[in-house]
């Protein structure tokens, strides 16, 4: 058995964290859960924990990452020339696309993963769709770049869930893929669905799941393959939706009617399902996926970066959609930046204040997060639930001062100090214990942007 003491814990269903809190955990899943004291200094009891490991600052559950590429991290600080849009930036990510291979993907994701453990995230959602080699031949092991993202994350310590995206069309008229898109396709939904039943990883920080890439990119008549082959095998299922005005557009032109709509009626929305962004939904949209209890993945960082809008996030939750977050393109990984945007981002759209709560806040970071990408057991400090205990100093120059419950909008990734994923220690006063983050996120970054020797 493992104990530590936190000197203050978020607990589920406390509108603030809890002072004094004393953590069990035996095998990676939480015994014990124990405030020690109420306010005012710690009792006598306190004193005899020789054997807890202390934890000072906030702990909080682990932070789950629910969409995430893990190559795009390659971009970061890359693509700011110039004026440009989605598209502009698509065009630059798929230069980055061409030049990985199982090897480097490995190198790229681990040190990408690890940034992720530094920054709290004990969990990801690796949407995935670089599945192929040049040209689109498959690789001798045609899921050799999945188990290369399945070895990235055992080394960065952190549970992946692995989204294995259909991507089939180069637009919603079912044009076919060219270019480097050729290496995302399978040919079809039930080829796709043989691929990914062919991979059947073993280890405990692994779970698959589904994926559509968008109505862009699975034809209308093949989405219900996709969709089915994930309830059949009771997993999550997560799209790309509506994060460009541009798609809504084409979607109407083609099926005449919106990608929401579309995906209704090809029985893809659902409690099992994940619409990433839901950027610009229509009313009746927003409707579809609350009524269908659809989960709503909001990416703030990267829709901001990518100048793609600010979604009615507040008007999805409110319709029934549970909220999770996301660090999508990692121009930005910091989940704290993540949650604190969904209340920011709806004051500026609506010039008011006060929509989400901090425990609204956490929610999406943590519990709902994990919901998302088919983790029932974690992402909340209760007994029965995985030991993932997130600590955040609070006398660091951002957090000195700031109640604990206000640590949501003021503290940042890198107040980040220890980060236990299943009851394993990743990173310990700010450092990760196994991976060289910096040098390894140079190194890797190096390999696939330089220029090609001749
Ligand atoms: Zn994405």
């Amino acid at each position: 058995m493992t104990r530590w003491l936190a000197e203050y814990a978020w607990l589920p269903d406390r509108a603030e964290p809890t002072r004094d809190v004393l953590i069990e955990a035996t095998d990676g899943r939480l015994t014990a859960v124990t405030p020690l004291t109420g306010d005012g200094p710690p009792t006598a009891g306190v004193e005899v924990l020789g054997d807890a490991v202390r934890l000072p600052g906030l702990t909080v559950p682990g932070l789950a990452n629910a969409h995430s590429h893990a190559f795009h991290r390659a971009l970061r600080g890359r693509t700011h020339d110039g004026r440009g849009d989605f598209w502009s930036w698509r065009s630059l990510m798929y230069a980055i696309a061409t030049r990985l291979d199982p090897d480097t993907y490995l190198a790229l994701a681990r040190a990408v993963y690890a940034e992720m453990a530094l920054a709290g995230i004990t969990c990801v959602g690796e949407f995935h769709y670089l599945h192929h080699g040049p040209g689109g031949t498959p690789y001798d092991d045609p899921n050799a770049m999945s188990a290369a993202l399945v070895e990235a994350a055992a080394h960065a310590g952190i549970r992946l869930t692995l989204l294995d995206t259909a991507y089939l069309a180069g637009g919603v008229d079912g044009a076919p893929l060219t270019g480097p898109q050729r290496r995302f396709g399978d040919g079809d939904a039930l080829r796709w669905a043989a691929r990914v039943d062919a991979f059947g990883p073993a280890d405990d920080h692994v779970r698959l799941g589904a994926a559509i890439h968008s109505v862009r990119a699975v034809p209308a008549e093949q989405l219900a393959t996709v969709a089915g082959w994930a309830d059949r095998n009771g997993l999550p299922l997560h799209v790309h939706l509506s994060e460009q005005p541009a798609e809504n557009d084409a979607c109407r032109a083609v099926h005449g009617c919106t990608p929401t709509r579309l995906l209704a009626d090809h029985g893809v929305l659902g409690p099992h399902t994940t619409a990433v962004h839901a950027t610009h939904p229509t009313a009746a949209d927003v409707a579809l996926l609350g009524d269908s209890r659809t989960r709503v993945c909001v990416c703030p960082t990267t829709e901001r970066d990518l100048a793609d809008g600010v979604g009615p996030v507040r008007r999805m939750a409110d319709a029934g959609s549970p909220l999770s977050l996301g660090s999508d393109s990692n121009a930005v990984v910091d989940l704290f930046e993540e949650a604190r945007a969904l209340e920011m981002d709806e004051r500026l759209r609506t010039r008011r204040r006060g929509h989400f709560t901090p425990v609204e806040l956490l929610g999406a970071a943590t519990v709902g997060g994990h919901a998302a990408l088919g983790w029932g057991d974690a992402g909340r400090l209760a007994v029965g639930q995985r030991a993932d205990l997130v600590t955040v100093r609070l006398d660091s120059a951002r957090t000195a001062g700031v109640p604990p419950a206000g640590a949501f909008f003021a503290a940042t990734a890198a107040d980040v100090t220890s980060v236990i994923v299943d009851g394993r220690p990743v990173v310990d006063g700010g450092r990760h214990l196994t991976v060289d983050v910096p040098t390894e996120l140079r190194d890797a970054i190096a390999a696939v942007t330089a220029k090609e020797d001749s």
